[in-house]
């Protein structure tokens, strides 16, 4: 290892700052939100069956709840605009705005040049969690979702119904498309209702049994047309391993919601990004 120098303490005794200070994003308009939600009538449950996945669309202005039935279980969440795949959540830029972990009020945000919210959480029966004493806390945006080529790599094993290859047949069958064209579209996820962190001594993401009871959802507001696909994980709770028939697996339930158009007055989906793409050319 490289020898420290004289100053090291100091180098590292540097106060950090924060690099994207969050004040000047538009704001979500939580009241209307609540009061929506509030006169917001079911339109449908679909349900994602134990280590398979489903999908969903959810029109503007609608919402979408996930909820733990039967058992703890956890579930990797993709989100396209419905109108064009190209238009998908970026986990990594909902990390740098929102930190590791999402909860409400914070919005999930679209890939450049799009960048613009697609959806905001309004409701986590999971909120009171915060950040417990390993580091951990619930609802990430740090993992990528279980997957069969990591799998392959670490064990040298084929394994059917991981996240990733359940999202791209829910994708598949949404949209006809090609299980190798839908698995490019499959990208990095929320870890709904999965408890996560990294560790404090190595850095290593570490996952541990999920504090998510039957009962418990997580309730989004749709800001643009929405298709969705929820995968209930292999890794049930996610306490032990994943990526394996072996952890005991529950379905997870969407409901979707729609508000009278009364209850939105004075709400627009967000434009795209305004930057003007010319990149200095
Ligand atoms: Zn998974």
């Amino acid at each position: 290892m490289t020898q420290a120098p004289e100053d090291a303490d100091s180098r590292r005794a540097v106060a950090p700052v924060i690099c994207y200070p969050t004040d000047t994003l538009p704001e979500a308009d939580m009241a209307l939100y609540a009061a929506a939600l509030a006169g917001a009538e079911l339109v449908e449950t679909v349900v994602a069956a134990p280590r398979d996945a489903c999908s969903f669309r959810v029109p503007a202005g609608g919402f979408f709840r996930i909820r733990s039935v039967e058992a703890p279980q956890v579930g990797d969440l993709n989100l396209w605009n419905a109108n064009d795949l190209s238009e998908r959540f970026y986990s990594g830029k909902t990390r740098a705005l929102h930190g590791t972990h999402l909860s409400t009020g914070e919005r999930m945000w679209s890939c450049f040049p799009h960048l613009r919210p697609m959806a905001t959480i309004v409701e986590d029966s999971l909120d009171w969690y915060g950040i417990d004493e390993f580091g951990g806390s619930v609802h990430d945006v740090i993992g990528t979702r279980c997957d069969p080529h990591t799998h392959h790599l670490l064990s040298g094993a084929q394994y059917h119904h991981c996240c990733h290859s359940n999202l791209t047949r829910a994708l598949a069958e949404a949209t006809g498309l090609s299980a190798e064209a839908a698995a490019r579209e499959v990208h990095d996820v929320l870890n709904v209702f999965m408890c996560t962190g990294f560790t404090r001594d190595t850095g290593q993401y570490f996952m541990k049994a999920s504090p998510v009871r039957p009962g418990d959802h997580l309730t989004f507001f749709a800001e643009i047309d929405l298709l969705g696909a929820l995968s209930a994980c292999p890794g049930g709770d996610c306490g032990s391993e994943h990526s394996s028939d072996v952890a005991r697996c529950a379905p997870l339930e969407v409901d979707i919601l729609r508000a009278p158009d009364a209850l939105l007055a004075g709400w627009h989906a967000p434009a795209r990004n305004g930057y003007d793409g010319s990149h200095g050319m």
